[in-house]
């Protein structure tokens, strides 16, 4: 039985990395009848925040991640939010000092930095000096009253510390290589390393699965649980993702492609881009010169202005691109594991020249990720962010939804991207959704479906489009669009039926393909030739409409 956590520290919004070990949490715990705690580590004063806490949260449960112990929850162990249980964390570092295994010390920054320093100078590997004797309450009274800061570090023992971790096997580290480390800062807070020994064992945690850039803490923990006479738990350090440009998937990658939009706009009021940010004219021309980065929001409202796509890195990213929960599950659990086929739900028989036995099947709701749960399956490699996969993954998934949870993401999807359809009743959204299907994405099925909801004199036109599909040949686009006007107009009833009819007949009747015909239809009434099914598309807007955009687009473009 797993009692596993997922312990952010808030400093912003919940990153795809962090929903995966979450998610490896929650199916790990409930695979093995276990437990799932949330654990907010927020002892960083300066980085962590209460809004971010919560955000962490919403994003999680937005994926279904709910835990069962934790925040808003409760549980056993309460209180979870690490800035809230200081007195039981002082209660550990009194008892590690009175054993003499920890010791106080008083140094500033940049003493430590001159030590640092002096250690690179000689090539060496940078080893806190442990004091021979250990301060006592005098000297912390004393340098106190010299105005030094307090804290409090712990002895590293000397001797080899072997982390025998699922998925990267037995690995050692030398204990002397590591500093005696600092577990009490001077603000009174204990250290990420130090909170987090203790609240494992006081939770009662039996697995710890976290990013491989933790490995190297993992023997300073283990010191500590020895120390304290605690348990060691089960580690798993989990590969890195990167991303499709070759880095970690990091906000940098979201600010570089919007310097780089920012940097080819030519005419850029950059007053207007700042004020637009909420950031001054200074911070965005540091900002551009590379100095300093922007907070979130600030990045996400620039870009919407400049109407950049910046690639997704937190979970509300990919919310707002329209990916469903469920895909998003999905994906994450295949990066750096694979689901085994021995336990699979689900098989898929090869494909015609494949060869071999069945395959597992890689489209897994969360109930079968869980059910086919396997520890033994995770990968050291790093593993890619495919963005295509992603996106096949969440035209899988609006498949498997029913009609009614659909409509109820398209919805709220529509609504956080402040959408103009976001207002239209649910028979009308029910008929877009079932239009739409093979759609990649909620926000493809919107972009397609704007044109129903914009006025008929703002339909913006695509210039190539107008070109290729209505001026070419002579105006062959326009001069179909008239006697298209004549015949709709004719039409003694309009559905999806008769206007296909009606079409198709044209098409005969010219000796051209469908696409002749229905594309100068697309092009007027939608302005692009990207649009939902184009019989759907003309019933949903109505007669009317879709006669008037016809004469605009004739009137407009005549004789260009
Ligand atoms: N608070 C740490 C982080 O957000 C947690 C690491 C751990 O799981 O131990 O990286």
């Amino acid at each position: 039985m797993a009692v596993t956590r997922f312990a952010p520290s808030p400093t912003g919004y919940l990153h795809i990395g962090g929903a995966r070990t979450a998610l490896f949490d929650l199916l790990w715990a409930r695979k093995t009848g276990g437990s799932f705690i949330l654990r907010i580590e927020d002892t960083d004063r300066s980085r962590n925040s209460l809004t971010a806490a919560k955000q962490v949260m919403d994003d999680l449960r937005w994926l279904g991640i709910q835990w069962d112990q934790g925040p808003e929850v409760g549980g056993p162990a309460e209180p979870y939010y690490q800035s809230q249980r200081l007195d039981i964390y002082n209660r550990y570092i009194e008892q590690l000092l009175a054993a003499d295994k920890a010791y106080y010390c008083f140094d500033t920054a940049d003493e430590l930095d001159q030590m640092r320093k002096k250690a690179a100078e000689k090539k060496q590997n940078f080893v806190y000096p442990r004091p021979s004797k250990f301060p006592d309450s005098a000297d912390v009274e004393k340098a106190k009253a010299a105005g030094r800061d307090v804290m409090v570090r712990f002895c590293m023992p000397d001797e080899e510390v072997i982390v025998d971790d699922v998925v990267r096997g037995q690995v050692k580290f030398g204990g002397k290589d590591i500093s005696d480390f600092i577990i009490l800062k001077s603000d009174g807070f204990p250290t990420y390393h130090f909170a987090c020994v203790i609240d494992d064992e006081l939770m009662g945690i039996t697995h710890v699965i976290r990013g491989q850039e933790h490995l190297m803490n993992t023997p300073g923990h283990i010191a500590l649980q020895k120390a304290l006479g605690f348990k060691t738990p089960v580690y798993a350090h989990m590969s890195i993702t990167v991303s499709e440009g070759g880095g970690k998937m990091s906000k940098r990658d979201r600010a570089k492609v919007l310097k780089d939009a920012i940097k080819k706009t030519e005419g850029l009021d950059k007053e207007k881009l700042a004020s637009i940010g909420g950031i001054s004219a200074e911070e965005l021309d540091k900002f551009i010169t590379g100095d300093s980065m922007p907070d979130n929001p600030a990045v996400d409202a620039m870009a919407e202005f400049l109407n950049v796509e910046l690639p997704e890195v937190n979970i509300v990213d990919f919310f707002k691109s329209g990916y469903l929960p469920q895909a998003l599950v999905n994906f994450i659990a295949l990066l750096g594991y694979s689901p085994s086929l021995a336990n699979s739900p689900k098989t898929r028989p090869r494909l015609a020249g494949e060869a071999g036995p069945p395959v597992a099947q890689e489209i897994l709701t969360l109930q079968e990720l869980i059910d086919t749960f396997d520890p033994s399956r995770f990968n050291k490699t790093n593993s890619l962010f495919d963005r295509k996969k992603l996106q096949a993954f969440n035209m899988e998934h609006m498949k498997l939804l029913g009609e009614d949870e659909l409509l109820s993401r398209y919805k709220d999807f529509l609504k956080v991207v402040k959408s103009p359809a976001a207002g239209a009743d649910d028979a009308l959204l029910k008929r877009i959704l079932k239009a739409s299907e093979g759609a990649r994405t909620l926000a493809d099925i919107d972009h397609k479906s704007r044109f129903l909801f914009t006025e008929d004199g703002k339909i913006e036109y695509n210039s190539k489009d107008v070109e290729k599909v209505l001026l070419k040949n002579n105006g062959e686009g326009l001069a179909m669009l008239a006697e298209l006007k004549t015949l709709l107009s004719l039409l003694p009833v309009l559905n999806e039926e008769t206007i296909e009819k009606m079409l198709r007949g044209l098409a005969e009747e010219k000796k051209v393909g469908l696409g002749k015909v229905a594309q100068p239809l697309r092009v007027a009434i939608c302005g692009t030739t990207v649009s939902l099914p184009i019989f759907e598309s003309i019933d949903m807007l109505g007669l009317d409409a879709t006669i008037r955009r016809i004469e605009r687009a004739i009137n407009q473009f005549s004789g260009k």
